[in-house]
């Protein structure tokens, strides 16, 4: 029996001469104490035995966005942990691409002091008593649900370095960062504490337009935040704009487009109605880049594009410059 069973090994090991061939005979055995051409011990499953001439899979210990809770880039779809993200302002370090940051994110990583919050105890009111496929107050306690504010507006003043500003952002995940009636008291909130303390106004904006639910309320802010705006021009206060992706409808109609200097984040969406609309309406096809914050830019309706690295930069140069303060970088 004993020399049956060595016969095998022994022209096995004749003819390859290095290697040690499994001991066929023992089918419990064929998984252990292999020794692979390349001379790794196997332990493995044939499934992941190395071939020669096939390149091996390494088995790299787990990384970090295995790990940690992490966030898909919506451009190139790589795995970002949410712990770099913050580091990197929600911009992916693979392309370059922006990522949408929410309202208070925003404004705490604008501002290094926050002196207060505004305009917190508006709350919006359903006088049409409003249904589509959901009451608006549905709508509304869902979206409060899931962002955690109570609307789409938010606005903190405080210090840019060692400038006072007032600085408000829209959260597009509330309702997309619909403009209704508390959206404008607290946008006239924040223009009037920027009048009344002299110090600039900020405005981050990222909207799909006025809030259909409130109907002609919500259109009536365009005029409402417009006037406040004004009101800020006679008395030389200087208000920015950042327009971040996307600004839509009632809201570029309005606030987003009054600024003294309209900056943009890159590739961000800017526009009235959206392609397809103004497509039917005209009648014609348009290029695809036509509301991209850098095609806005070469035909004028941007100042700047700027990246989100250098964004806090760019406007304390220009709030410094325009409220003729040292620029304390210079
Ligand atoms: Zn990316």
């Amino acid at each position: 029996m004993s020399q049956l069973v060595d016969k095998p090994l022994m022209m096995a090991n004749n003819m390859t001469d290095t290697i040690t061939k499994p001991d066929m005979t023992n089918p419990n055995n064929t998984e252990k104490n292999n020794v692979e051409p390349n001379g790794n011990t196997a332990g493995q499953s044939w499934f992941n035995r190395s071939v020669p001439g096939i390149k091996q899979q390494l088995t790299a210990p787990l990384t970090a966005v295995e790990t940690e809770p992490s966030t898909k880039c919506s451009n190139c779809h790589s795995m970002i942990t949410n712990t770099a993200l913050i580091f990197n302002c929600y911009v992916c370090p693979h392309c370059d691409h922006h990522l949408p940051m929410s309202a208070r994110e925003r404004l705490h990583w604008i501002l290094d002091q926050v002196d207060g919050e505004l305009g917190q105890e508006f709350t919006a009111k359903d006088p049409l008593r409003f249904v589509d496929s959901k009451p608006y107050p549905k709508r509304m306690s869902e979206a409060q649900e899931k962002t955690g504010e109570s609307e789409a507006l938010i606005v903190m003043y405080g210090k840019l370095r060692n400038l006072d500003v007032v600085a408000c952002a829209f959260d597009f995940r509330f309702m997309g960062g619909s403009m209704g009636s508390v959206v404008g008291d607290r946008f006239v909130q924040a223009a009037e504490k920027a009048l009344e303390d002299k110090v600039p106004l900020v405005c981050f904006a990222a909207s799909g337009g006025a809030r259909m639910q409130e109907g002609l309320l919500s259109l009536m802010q365009m005029a409402r935040t417009a006037a406040a705006i004004e009101r800020l021009r006679i008395a030389g206060v200087p208000y920015i704009v950042v327009l971040t992706n996307p600004v839509y409808g009632g809201v570029t109609a309005s606030l987003a487009m009054l600024g003294d200097i309209h900056l943009a984040e890159p590739k961000a969406m800017i526009g009235f109605a959206g392609k397809r609309v103004i497509e039917q309406t005209v009648r014609e096809t348009l290029e695809e880049p036509f509301q991209r914050a850098e095609f806005l830019l070469e035909h004028g309706v941007v100042d700047e594009v700027v990246h989100r690295h250098q964004l806090i930069d760019t406007i304390y140069r220009l709030l410094a410059k325009l409220c003729g303060v040292p620029n304390v970088n210079a």
